[in-house]
């Protein structure tokens, strides 16, 4: 998060299938909806257009785990009036997440608890719920969505959005050298982006019906998104996102700075709003950036040793201070704001400049050579 991240245009097709999500949610909701009552005559009743309708009536015939999604549809049609009641608060209070991310703090919370009372069918509910919310994911985008990606609907499964064009056009978007074969920054920790993958900021198996929502979906690099990095851990407190950063709604717009940390020759992530400071720690916690970038800050020290000490022993004769400090400056010339690491291998050349730690490398790689 230290360079900025954009909603890309494809977004508008995310949008629009979020906002059928929630319509069809709440459309299962109402009290007058039994099981009988979710057909595709319905449907396309709830739906504008009749390409929506279309879309949606053959994703509900897809099967995931032995049962279609028209299967727990109707189950959620034909929980009782109070559950759907539940549900229905639930479904509007987890749904529009940009509420929780005003300026001034308003005491927001989403919901932490489930949906539906606690008894033994709660877990039955909850499972109908999730499965059907998140094949919208990993179903309906893998496959293409009912939208265009400027958010207009299509029929046409060509064009629609899909998986892989909403990654590969963020990627796009977001790469710093745009040559074909240069390497790709990772938006979250600024590493080399592989095995990109889209992270859900909140996860969707706790909130589903944020499976395709635009304000939750971010491709970042594979290291980021698996645990013991982001994994599956929550970013909010207690339902509160008040101690949080947000890649969309609430980005630290250049405010966080990387540091030397002279006790273990490492880095420290710091920013220069304090009032971010429980913000700074969580996001550091959930990706574990201090602890990759150290990695990262002494891995380029020992390149950059190692190919001093190299060049010198081919040479044969004693490395002056005077070479050392032109290598130096000629390594940190080279520094390019497009490659990933830049910014920690910058806080590397102002650590290395620092005429004592100078003093002590040349000493060392004497003693080496
Ligand atoms: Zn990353």
């Amino acid at each position: 998060m230290l360079r900025p991240i954009k909603k890309i245009e494809s977004a508008a097709a995310l949008n629009a299938t979020q906002k059928m999500i929630q319509r069809f949610a709440l459309w299962l909701c109402e009290p007058g909806r039994s099981a009988e009552k979710v057909t595709e005559a319905e449907i396309k009743t709830l739906m504008k257009t009749p390409q929506e309708a279309a879309w949606l009536w053959s994703f509900l015939s897809g099967k995931h785990n032995g049962k279609t999604h028209l299967q727990r549809a109707k189950y959620l049609a034909a929980l009782s009036a109070n559950q759907k009641s539940r549900l229905k608060a639930w479904v509007n209070a987890t749904t529009n997440v940009g509420a929780y991310f005003d300026l001034t703090p308003t005491g927001k919370q989403i919901p932490v608890d489930s949906p539906f009372i606690k008894n033994k069918a709660a877990k039955n509910h909850w499972d109908n719920l999730k499965d059907l919310m998140e094949a919208f994911y990993l179903k309906g985008l893998n496959q293409g969505l009912a939208y265009l990606p400027d958010g207009n609907p299509t029929a046409d499964k060509t064009k629609a959005l899909n998986y892989q064009t909403f990654r590969m056009d963020f990627i796009k978007y977001h790469q710093l050298d745009k040559h074909e074969f240069a390497r790709e920054v990772c938006v979250m920790c600024n590493g080399e982006l592989r095995n990109t993958s889209i992270d859900h900021w909140i996860p969707k198996a706790d909130y589903p019906l944020l499976s395709v929502c635009a304000d939750n979906l971010v491709p970042i690099c594979g290291e980021c998104n698996q645990s013991p990095n982001k994994g599956k851990k929550k970013v909010h407190t207690g339902g509160s996102f008040e101690d949080w950063f947000h890649p969309h709604l609430r980005h630290p717009s250049g405010t966080l700075i990387i540091t030397h940390q002279t006790s273990d020759f490492g880095v420290a992530l710091n920013t220069t709003r304090t009032s971010d400071a429980a913000r700074v720690r969580n996001l550091n916690a959930l990706f574990n950036l201090e602890q990759r970038w150290t990695r990262e800050f002494k891995a380029e020290y020992r390149k950059l040793y190692n190919s001093i000490l190299t060049r010198q022993q081919k040479k044969g004769t004693p490395l002056s201070l005077e070479s050392l400090c032109h290598q130096l400056e000629e390594w940190a010339d080279g520094l390019n704001p497009n490659q990933p690491h830049y910014e920690v291998h910058r806080v590397l050349a102002e650590t290395l400049r620092d005429a004592n730690r100078l003093m002590t490398w040349h000493a060392q790689l004497i003693d080496e050579a």
